[in-house]
């Protein structure tokens, strides 16, 4: 078997532990002679996965009791409109940071349901000054999102919003660092680049809001449905749900989160570290709003950089393309991706510069 250093931004890289469970469950789940993706989402048998998930997730973020967990479809792009749906009351405003192109779209389709205010504007390389946001105080909620995965911009500290509950955008954070949960309104993260493969959306949100929320919504747009229904008012996406759950065991069996965290310091730091040391690579984000879990970079030869993504290949260094709408190169770092993973590029990348500059 021949495994690669996969630096895709998402669907992203997992663990090699975790695809071997899986396979050698996939026809047999514990002796059942049933594949989990085989068996009813109410049996005993997945009952226990999705209850094993559920209490790792909580263990592993620390999320307090008076928050719930949801497993829910559509990716986090569909929580940009429901998101607004649910928490606004009528006639209410929310409001929303922009600091790239993830931010963006959910402000975009918060627009499209409720009254969405344009908090600030960021550059999509660092997030704006503090004391120019404007803020509302009546909104229902601050939108922001946490890890911005194309421009590779992320929040170090979390926004202050007095009493207005935050909303983040995880899905290229979550789990990568300790936060405390017991700052937000809700969590969210489509869960296909540090959770597990695409199809599954995590939800973690303070039950007084999903409770007060979306009344008047058809029953299935509403939180407090999947909430009351244990993630199953309709048949979830159980095999990713099975997967997610192997996931976070392994981050346990990895020392949880705050060792994933210390791991994932020091990738950053390292291939920083290369960028700006070197005048053939370049980062175009302010330092104190770098991302731990996507680099973009450029070379100082855009010409080559068709040439960079074939030798890199060549090496066994994938998916290191820049998103479609910025260009030159991003390597996404995520939890699956190995300090190895993350040693290999940066030799790769002197090297491509000692043959290159
Ligand atoms: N938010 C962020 C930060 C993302 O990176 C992505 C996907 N790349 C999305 C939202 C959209 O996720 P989905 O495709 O699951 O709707």
């Amino acid at each position: 078997m021949s495994r690669v250093h996969n630096f895709s931004a998402g669907p992203a890289a997992l663990p090699l532990e975790v695809l071997e469970q899986a396979q050698a469950s996939l026809t047999d789940y514990e002796g059942s002679g049933m594949s989990v993706m085989e068996i009813s989402h109410r049996s005993k048998a997945f009952m226990q996965i999705a209850e094993e998930a559920e209490a790792d997730l909580r263990e592993l973020m620390g999320i307090p009791d008076d928050y719930a967990v949801l497993f829910l479809q559509g990716g986090a792009t569909q929580q940009f409109a429901l998101l607004p749906m649910n928490l606004c009351a009528p006639g209410q405003s929310a409001d929303y940071l922009v600091t790239g192109s993830w931010s963006k779209k959910a402000y975009a389709q918060g627009g499209a349901v409720t009254q969405a205010n344009l908090v600030a504007q960021g550059d999509n390389a660092s997030v704006p000054a503090v004391d120019s946001w404007n803020l509302n105080s009546d909104a229902a909620f601050f939108h922001y999102c946490q890890n911005e995965t194309i421009g590779g911009v992320e929040f170090h500290e979390l926004p202050e919003t007095g009493s207005v509950p935050l909303v983040a955008d995880m899905s290229s954070t979550i789990l990568s660092r300790p936060i405390d949960v017991s700052r937000f309104g809700v969590i969210y993260a489509g869960a296909q680049k540090n959770i597990g493969p695409a199809g599954l959306t995590i939800m973690i949100a303070r039950k007084d809001l999903l409770e007060q929320g979306g009344e008047g919504l058809p029953p299935i747009l509403r939180y407090q449905t999947q909430a009351e229904a244990g993630s199953m008012s309709n048949t979830p996406p159980t095999f990713a749900w099975y997967l997610a759950g192997l996931v976070f065991k392994w981050l346990k069996r990895q020392g949880g989160i705050e060792a994933m965290g210390e791991i994932n310091k020091r990738k950053a730091e390292a291939l920083y570290a290369a960028i700006d040391g070197s005048d053939f690579y370049a980062n175009p984000v302010a330092i104190e709003n770098r991302s731990w879990m996507n680099v973009p970079f450029t070379l100082a030869k855009p010409d080559l950089d068709s040439v960079f993504l074939q030798e890199a290949e060549a090496a066994g260094l994938m998916n290191l393309k820049g998103h479609r709408s910025v260009g030159g190169m991003r390597a996404s770092i995520y939890n699956a991706v190995s300090e190895d993973s993350v040693n290999a590029l940066i030799a790769f990348m002197a090297d491509f510069e000692s043959r290159n500059a």
